[in-house]
């Protein structure tokens, strides 16, 4: 069975529903995803206060005041950022003011400290100032009531910012998904050993549970599970409790000893051929054991297994946790050289790309074992199915990766 691109994303959305809300305080809040609009309680700022260090005046007492004509005020009091009871500006008087500190009923305006002799029990004021200079009005930043954050954000510092400015101390964010990264293989070893001939470093892994948590999952690691179906399920069986997703790597394509698929087969997953490459071996479906866990086998060639996450299983991370934009950026470029491509398969080759020129071009080939290339690539390049030949100069889809 052949299945389009769109297909199989579609079996794999639906295994990974819309996840719960949950409250976190604002420490642990960078990276989540806002569940619900941010309604602030109070308004920014919540009180006139002053803009500059200065002299809070009346500003029409200051009419006609300028470099060779100061006005001489008494300075009435002081008031310091924090104050909180503020007497009223007796007219004919100043108070000496400090930034973010609450304006004095009666001023309506601030000369900063730059512009007079900085007195403290008389001023000599050399400015005379528009009514409203350098006070930060009720609510200029935002009203109580209004919305501050929208849900949907991936919350970072400014956002974190906001929240607290309106006082704040935890914020709904959507529940993270756990997925467990399985990957088997009985030629795998884990890097930091020595290797015997024949055997290979882990790497899918590391790198899919990178995606995961960059996907804004969580990601638990299950490794170096060898090619044999009894081991596989019993470690999977220990492992899988509670997990949102089971995650595979490798043990699904054509051969003997594809664990995975001889494991799966029969109870509740589908393997299936994606018409496109890298990535052609695919399979989705529930477990008819372990509580129906959903399962997404990715192939073991570990530019395929990064490529099939890219296209199938973070957009639906993402979208299970309420992104806006489940998908990575995408943006038309034109190509720096000439491309062959095979037919009926849509392709997802790594590029880079050239800002200055608008261009972009292969990194490595098309083959699935480069994962060198891939670590360089700047972007997926994405050649449709029915396209064998691209000229120089061709427009063609990018999938920017850093987005
Ligand atoms: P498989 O799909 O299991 O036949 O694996 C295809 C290719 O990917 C083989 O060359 C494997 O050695 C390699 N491979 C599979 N799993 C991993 C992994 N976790 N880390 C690195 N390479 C892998
Ligand atoms: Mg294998």
């Amino acid at each position: 069975m052949i299945r389009t691109v769109e297909q199989h994303r579609a079996v794999v959305a639906a295994l990974v529903p819309a996840q719960p809300a949950e409250v976190v305080p604002l420490a642990q809040a960078r990276g989540r995803v806002l569940a619900e609009d941010v309604v602030a309680g109070v308004s920014l700022p919540s009180f006139e206060n002053s803009a500059m260090d200065g002299y809070a005046v009346r500003a029409a007492e200051l009419a006609g005041a300028g470099e060779d004509a100061p006005v001489v005020l008494p300075v009435a009091t002081d008031i310091p950022a924090g104050r909180t009871e503020v007497p009223a500006l007796a007219p004919g008087t100043t108070a000496r003011i400090m930034t973010g500190a609450p304006m004095p009923a009666g001023a309506d305006a601030v000369v900063p400290v730059e512009l007079t002799d900085g007195g403290t029990e008389r001023v000599a004021l050399r400015h005379a100032p528009e009514p409203g200079v350098h006070v930060r009005r009720i609510g200029e930043d935002v009203l109580a009531g209004r919305v501050v954050i929208d849900a949907g954000t991936v919350l970072q510092a400014a956002q974190i910012g906001i929240a607290a400015a309106v006082g704040l101390a935890e914020l709904p964010v959507r529940r993270r998904p756990v997925v467990l990264v399985l990957s088997t293989g009985s030629e795998l070893v884990a890097p930091g050993t020595p290797l015997q001939p024949g055997q290979i470093y882990e790497s899918n892994g590391p790198m899919l549970a990178a995606a995961v948590e960059e996907a804004g999952g969580v990601a638990e690691l299950l490794r170096f599970v060898p090619d044999d179906v009894e081991e596989f399920l019993t470690r999977l069986g220990e492992r899988a409790k509670g997990v949102d997703l089971v995650l595979t790597s490798g043990g699904v394509s054509m051969g003997a000893y594809e664990v995975v698929k001889d494991a799966f087969t029969g109870r509740g997953v589908e393997f299936v051929k994606v018409g496109m490459q890298p990535g052609g071996p695919q399979g989705a479906g529930r477990l008819d054991e372990l509580g129906g866990v959903a399962v997404v086998t990715l192939p073991g060639n570990p530019v395929s297994s990064q490529v099939s996450f890219e296209v199938f299983v973070r957009p639906a991370l993402r979208a299970a946790l309420g992104h806006p934009h489940p998908e990575r950026p995408v943006v038309t470029a034109t190509l720096g050289e000439r491309w062959t491509s095979p037919a009926g398969r849509r392709q997802f080759r790594r590029g880079v790309l050239d800002a200055v020129r608008g261009t972009v071009s292969e990194v490595g080939n098309p083959a699935s074992h480069l994962l060198a290339a891939l670590a360089r690539a700047e972007c997926l390049v994405v050649v449709p199915a029915e396209v064998t030949d691209l000229a120089e100069g061709s427009a063609v889809e990018v999938w920017l990766l850093d987005g």
